[in-house]
């Protein structure tokens, strides 16, 4: 008698739950225009009369307000009080975006956007009752307003990878902890959460998309569950493309080709790791241009880079928006080994990153400029 024929080694495929429409803060909302991004493009518009008019055009949408030190806490208020006067104004709902990001040992796996807050001086503490407890009342005291909080970009994909770093094995339960307290504290009914996904380049392997799903159902419990967040934020400060771009010709072995791809075929990780029907914010504020890189994981003011998708909602499904979520023009890091926020993955030897860069998150003009000049679609 033969032996009996093998059962076909296929898994069944993963049923994608779509997540409600009604949830997705950005539908039917105008989205805030950040007066400090204007300002920065203006001084730009100022100094080069020649691009003046294209430039301008920029200054219309919008860009998250990143909330990267306690210092700049009092700034949502700010926006959130600027942002209900052009409510009440126009009869519409407006959205305001915030990227918090002051995680203590932040960025630990490079140099360019280490933070204020340690483990050592009480960063965890002071983490929770100087950086959180105050953004979670500001939103508090808004309950009209809509809000979208991006939270901590890097900190749990270098949970995923990087824990061969000192310093992100280190700071792995610092990180798991705090994103906790920061998912449950700013899950609110007018706020709505979404987590810090990383990108095609860097988790788009099926090892990495478990390892991070993982990691994200554990938070998640800590947090109160999959459903204090809406969803989660891709290619924050990245270049990957939202269709076929570089990726295919880097990263052979990436199943993940594109930002599109990525997010699907996370969604199946979540999926089967029990967290379900969520949305996702894709970063479009750089990634108009492929074939600009000689390797995926180059994230350091990607010379060539235009700008890509304007800010819209829902442009296809499961996608809650495309936003820019990295102000276009604020550098990464900077270029300069002998000054400050210098980073060996920006400077003379990365032969993939502009030259002349500030710190990260300062304007970086030269670079604002090229990005206006590749963008795509054209502005
Ligand atoms: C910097 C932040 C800045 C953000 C937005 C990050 O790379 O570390 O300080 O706010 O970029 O430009």
């Amino acid at each position: 008698m033969p032996p009996p024929a093998a059962a076909p080694d296929v898994k069944p495929p993963v049923q994608l739950v779509p997540p409600s429409t009604e949830g997705n803060p950005f539908a039917g909302a105008r989205f805030y225009v950040d007066p400090t991004f204007v300002a920065r493009v203006e001084s730009t518009v100022k100094g080069s009369p020649a691009n003046a008019a294209l430039l301008k055009k920029v200054e219309a949408f919008p860009t998250a307000i990143w909330i990267d030190s306690i210092k700049a806490v009092g700034s949502v208020a700010k926006a959130l009080d600027d942002a209900a006067a052009q409510q009440k104004k126009e009869g519409a709902p407006v959205v305001t975006v915030f990227t918090v990001y002051d995680l203590p040992e932040r960025d630990c796996s490079a140099a360019a956007s280490s933070g204020e807050l340690s483990v050592a001086n009480g960063g965890e503490r002071r983490y929770r009752s100087e950086f959180i407890d105050p953004i979670a009342a500001a939103f508090k005291a808004h309950p009209k307003q809509r809000i979208v909080a991006i939270v901590e970009p890097d900190s749990l994909p270098n949970v995923a990878t990087n824990l061969n770093v000192p310093k992100c094995a280190a700071a792995e339960q610092v990180y798991r902890h705090s994103v906790a307290y920061a998912v449950q504290s700013l899950s609110l009914p007018n706020a709505s959460v979404y987590l810090d996904a990383a990108h095609a380049g860097w988790l788009g392997w099926s090892k990495n998309r478990a390892s991070i799903a993982k990691i994200f159902s554990e938070v998640l419990a800590e947090a109160g569950g999959p459903d204090k967040i809406r969803g989660f934020a891709t290619n924050v400060s990245n270049y990957d493309t939202l269709t076929p771009g570089d990726i295919p010709k880097l990263d052979a072995s990436d199943p993940a080709t594109d930002e599109l791809t990525y997010v699907r075929i996370l969604d199946e990780a979540l999926t089967e790791a029990g967290i379900v029907g969520r949305a996702f914010i894709i970063d479009t504020s750089r990634n108009g241009r492929a074939g600009i890189r000689t390797k995926s994981s180059s994230w350091c003011n990607v010379k060539g880079a235009g700008l890509g998708e304007r800010p819209r909602a829902a442009p296809t499904p499961f996608v809650d928006a495309y936003y820019w979520i990295k102000p276009p023009g604020d550098a990464d890091g900077g270029s300069d080994p002998g000054a400050p926020g210098f980073d060996d993955s920006c400077g003379p030897g990365s032969p993939d990153s502009e030259q002349g860069a500030p710190r990260a998150g300062a304007w970086f003009e030269k670079y604002f400029i090229e990005l206006a000049k590749n963008a795509n679609p054209p502005l």
